[in-house]
C-alpha cells in the first residue's frame, strides 16, 4: 500500500511523543514558559518534537519537517534546566540522547516547504495540555500541497467515543485514498471511523475551540444554528476537534476571524493532519469561502481564511450561512 512505511513511522512517533507528554504531566512537570510571541510551551513540547524528528529523520533522511517549535530558547543559559528535564524524559524513549543531540533534533524541524515535507505541532492546544484538558500531537505528510498523511494522537479523547469512562487515549489516522481509521494509544486494534449521517449521535452538533480569542464563537454558533445545528456547541483544544467530526461525535468544527480585515492566517500544522482525517472519514474540509486549503506556500495557509470542516451533507449550507454573514464581519 502506498505510504504504508509513513503510516507506521508516523504513528509509532506520534504515539510515542503523546506518551511522553502524559508522563511529564503526570509528573507535573508540564510549567508554561513563554516564547517571545508571549505564547505558552512546555518541555513537552521540546520532547515530543525531539522525538518525532529524530523518527522521521532516521526513516526519511531527505523529507525537510516544519514544526512549531525551535531550541533557540531551551539553548539559553537560564533555560539549562528545563534542558536537562527534556533529556530525562527523551532518554526514557532514546537512552543515547543528549542535549546536544536533543536540540539538533529540534532544529530539524525548521525546514522549508518543498515537493514533500512533513508539519508537527508536537503539542496542538499547548494551553488546553496546561489546563489539564484536550491537547493532540498532529503530524501530517504532504506532498505537492496536498495532504497525504495525517496521525493525531490525543491522549484526552475516550477510545470509544460511548464509553468515556473507559480507556483513554486515541490516535486518529487518515491516509489519502485509503479511509480513517482511530487506535488505542495503548496499542491494539484500528477501527474504521466515519463521519456521522442525518442521524447519527454528533449530528446535531458544532464543535469549536475553548479559547475565545482564538475564534468568533458569536458568529460560529449563529451558523451552525442557523444550519440546524441546534444542540450546545462542544469547546475543544486542538485537532482533536477534527478527530471529533471524523468519528461522529459533532458534524462541524468551525473557525472564523473576528474581522475579514484581520492578517491572522492559520499554521499549516494546526490543520494538515486534523483536515485528511475528516476527509478520509468521508466529511469535507475548505476555508470560509468553500476554497480547498493550500499548504504548497509555507509555514501559514497565507491564501486561505477561516475553517470549515464538516460531515460533507452540510457543507454547502454552512457555506451559504457563512456568505450571508460576512457583512457583519
Ligand atoms: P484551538 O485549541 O483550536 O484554539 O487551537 C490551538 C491553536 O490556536 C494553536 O496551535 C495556535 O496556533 C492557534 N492560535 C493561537 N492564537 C490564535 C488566535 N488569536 N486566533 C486563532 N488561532 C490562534
Ligand atoms: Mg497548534
Amino acid at each position: 500500500m502506498l505510504y504504508e512505511r509513513e503510516k507506521q513511522v508516523a504513528i509509532a512517533a506520534a504515539t510515542a511523543a503523546a506518551r511522553l507528554c502524559e508522563q511529564v504531566r503526570s509528573d507535573r512537570h508540564s510549567r508554561a514558559i513563554a516564547k517571545p510571541d508571549r505564547s505558552p510551551v512546555t518541555i513537552a513540547d521540546f520532547g515530543a518534537q525531539a522525538v518525532i524528528c529524530q523518527a522521521l529523520m532516521a526513516a526519511f533522511a531527505n523529507d525537510p519537517i516544519i514544526g512549531e517549535e525551535d531550541s533557540n530558547l531551551l539553548r539559553s543559559p537560564e533555560m539549562s534546566e528545563q534542558l536537562a528535564q527534556v533529556t530525562h524524559y527523551v532518554q526514557t524513549l532514546l537512552p543515547r540522547a543528549t542535549p546536544e543531540s536533543i536540540t539538533d533534533w529540534i532544529d530539524q524541524g525548521n525546514g522549508t516547504v518543498a515537493s514533500r515535507y512533513w508539519t508537527l505541532d508536537p503539542i496542538d492546544g499547548t494551553k488546553g495540555y496546561l489546563r489539564g484538558d484536550h491537547y493532540a500531537v498532529a503530524l501530517a505528510l504532504v506532498e505537492e500541497g496536498e495532504v497525504k498523511l495525517g496521525v493525531l494522537a490525543c491522549p484526552g479523547l475516550a477510545v470509544e467515543a460511548a464509553h468515556p469512562e473507559q480507556e483513554q487515549g486515541v490516535v486518529f489516522v487518515g491516509v489519502k485514498g485509503q479511509g480513517a481509521f482511530r487506535i488505542p494509544l495503548s496499542g491494539g486494534e484500528s477501527q474504521p471511523i466515519h463521519v456521522t449521517d442525518a442521524e447519527g449521535v454528533g449530528s446535531q452538533r458544532l464543535t469549536e475551540s475553548v479559547e475565545s480569542e482564538h475564534g468568533n464563537f458569536a458568529l460560529q454558533e449563529a451558523i451552525a444554528s442557523a444550519v440546524g445545528l441546534t444542540a450546545p456547541a462542544l469547546p475543544m483544544d486542538s485537532q482533536a476537534k477534527y478527530g471529533v467530526v471524523a468519528r461522529g461525535e459533532a458534524a462541524l468544527y468551525i473557525r472564523l476571524p473576528y474581522s475579514l480585515s484581520s492578517e491572522r492566517r492559520e499554521n499549516i500544522w494546526d490543520h494538515a493532519a486534523g483536515a485528511i482525517i475528516v476527509e478520509e472519514a468521508g466529511g469535507k474540509v475548505t476555508d470560509m469561502y468553500g476554497q480547498p486549503l493550500d499548504f504548497s506556500l509555507g509555514k501559514k495557509l497565507i491564501n486561505n481564511q477561516g475553517i470549515i470542516a464538516s460531515n460533507g451533507a452540510i457543507h454547502d449550507a454552512v457555506l451559504a450561512a457563512v456568505a450571508e454573514s460576512l457583512t457583519s464581519l
